[in-house]
């Protein structure tokens, strides 16, 4: 189902499938607006259990335990786009779903995602479609080197992925990525990195925060500044790519879209890197520097309520990610004025496992 014949009402329960700390925030926005949440996850240690009133701990093909979800929620959104098809067509064979079943067929294989951008006329980097060994050869043939070659699907924050520079065995990126279907993509030497977060409710109308320019390190996002070092032209090229993808996708929801900003002689080219169908970490600032944040605009979307404003509060505000380790840092940064820390209470602070992020707005 993708539609609600009414707008939630209060009391109403959104179900939420994953229990990361997406799914946490999510909660939260969600109780702020007074409903309740039941959290589905197949993880037992799920950070987003500890907020909700309902919770099931369950495999994502667990039929009966999702029947049994489904008949306890109004509405069913999620906060990891590898829900499997076959989840994602039962749900909405019984409680609307947003966003829709096929933004995930969609978003899950970076192939269909990449021709999907380009069929609305939007650049993305160059690539070719890689099924086998020889085809690694032939898209290496099209695509030159450098070049990075990524798994068509299940891959996030680098992993799945392998840089091919002159001289590389292309025997042995096949082997590294599981030999299975991947894209060969052109290495992009980008000025910057920038994402746009927006929201797109159940009547096509669109808010979209400010753009972010996104920092990476080790592969995972370290910080995302607002506002990003762009003109407002760029800016404005940018957020009309993000609507153009949302309204192609009938999407109601929260959308990023992370993009290369490329220079060209005086000028800037925007290339569509990855569309991700969920909140998404560059968009954490808006929890402080913002007058909604991005789960509220979610909630609201999915509750079939009209959006709030996007507009940024605040000269300008940097999100960190507190990665692993950085998280016991928490005592300082807990004394910083106007350091506003979240923390996902997930425990032991493994390296590479997202912890938290502190956002400072400059106001
Ligand atoms: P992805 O998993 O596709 O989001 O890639 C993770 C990060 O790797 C990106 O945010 C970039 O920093 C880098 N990256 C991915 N694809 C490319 C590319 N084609 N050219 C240059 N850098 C890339």
């Amino acid at each position: 189902m993708t539609t609600l014949h009414k707008p939630l009402a209060p009391d109403a329960t959104i179900g939420i499938l994953g229990g990361g700390q997406l799914g946490r925030m999510l909660a939260q926005a969600a109780h702020e607006l007074g409903f309740r949440v039941h959290i589905y996850s197949d993880k037992k240690d799920s950070c987003a259990f500890d907020v909700a009133k309902l919770s099931t701990c369950a495999p994502y093909d667990n039929w009966a335990r999702l029947a049994d979800f489904l008949n306890t929620v109004d509405a069913v959104t999620y906060e990891f786009e590898n829900i499997p098809a076959e989840t994602a067509a039962f749900i909405a064979a019984r409680k609307p779903l947003f966003p829709n079943a096929d933004v995930l067929a969609t978003t899950q294989d970076r192939v269909k995602e990449k021709r999907f951008v380009n069929s609305l006329k939007i650049a993305t980097a160059p690539f070719a479609p890689v099924n086998s060994s020889t085809e690694l050869s032939m898209a290496f043939a099209k695509i030159g080197m450098p070049a990075i070659l990524k798994t068509a699907r299940l891959g996030y924050d680098g992993k799945g992925q392998v840089k091919l520079d002159k001289g590389d065995d292309l025997g042995t990126a096949w082997r590294s990525i599981g030999e299975q279907p991947a894209v060969l993509e052109g290495f992009v030497k980008f000025e910057r990195e920038i994402s746009v977060v927006i929201a797109r409710d159940a009547s096509g109308k669109t808010a979209a925060f400010d753009p972010a320019e996104n920092v990476h390190r080790n592969h995972i996002l370290h910080t995302s500044t607002v506002p990003a070092k762009i003109t407002p032209a760029l800016a404005k090229e940018a957020v009309n790519i993000a609507t153009k993808i949302a309204k192609a996708l009938n999407y109601v929801g929260v959308l990023a879209v992370e993009l290369f900003v490329v220079k060209k002689g005086a000028k800037r080219e925007l290339l569509v890197n990855e569309i991700a169908p969920r909140v998404h970490n560059s968009g954490h600032w808006t929890m402080d520097g913002a007058q909604a944040s991005q789960f509220e605009q979610h909630i609201r979307a999915v509750a079939g309520w009209p959006l709030n404003s996007a507009k940024r509060v605040g000269k300008s505000a940097v999100m960190t990610n507190l990665i692993g380790d950085e998280v016991l840092g928490w005592e300082k940064i807990a004394k910083e004025p106007g350091a506003s820390v979240h923390l996902y209470g997930k425990g032991a602070a493994k390296a590479g496992r997202k912890m938290g992020h502190v956002t400072r707005v400059k106001l």
